[in-house]
């Protein structure tokens, strides 16, 4: 019932499409993979540390790692706009205001109706990003 709806409206309102979004980042699955593997050692060192006191701290070291990075995956999601806003060359190229040639952070980036726009922090100038986000 829902998804004829959910067709319609999409065709209708020209929105930036969000799906590319909840496609999972191959560094997401790659974090949960090395998170997993750090786990699963912190255990076995944990396991052993009847025969060596030492896997004790080693365990614990692997605990922390495999936190940070279990935290470094899953607060992700809250950037997945700003990343796809700003996917792939125009990162690593960077933005410049035409106004004042400041270089304008990625995070200014704001979608106008499919549009993404920058504001310039410096001199509030506001303008099309020209180069095409890849999706
Ligand atoms: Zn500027």
């Amino acid at each position: 019932m829902l998804f004829p709806r959910h067709r319609a409206s999409r065709g209708k309102v020209e929105l930036p499409e969000i799906a590319p979004t909840y496609f999972v980042n191959p560094k997401t699955i790659l974090g949960a993979i090395v998170v997993v593997i750090l786990f699963f050692f912190a255990i076995i060192f944990a396991f052993a540390t009847n025969y060596w006191p030492t896997g004790l701290i080693v365990s614990a070291m692997l605990f922390v790692v495999a936190f940070g990075i279990a935290y470094m995956v899953t607060k992700k999601p809250k950037t997945v706009i700003q990343k796809l806003e700003v996917s792939g060359q125009m990162k690593a190229v960077g933005l410049r205001c035409p106004n004042c040639s400041a270089s304008v952070d990625a995070n200014q980036i704001k979608i106008v109706s499919g549009v993404p726009y920058a504001t310039c922090p410096y001199c509030g100038h506001t303008f099309e990003v020209t180069e095409e986000p890849k999706w």
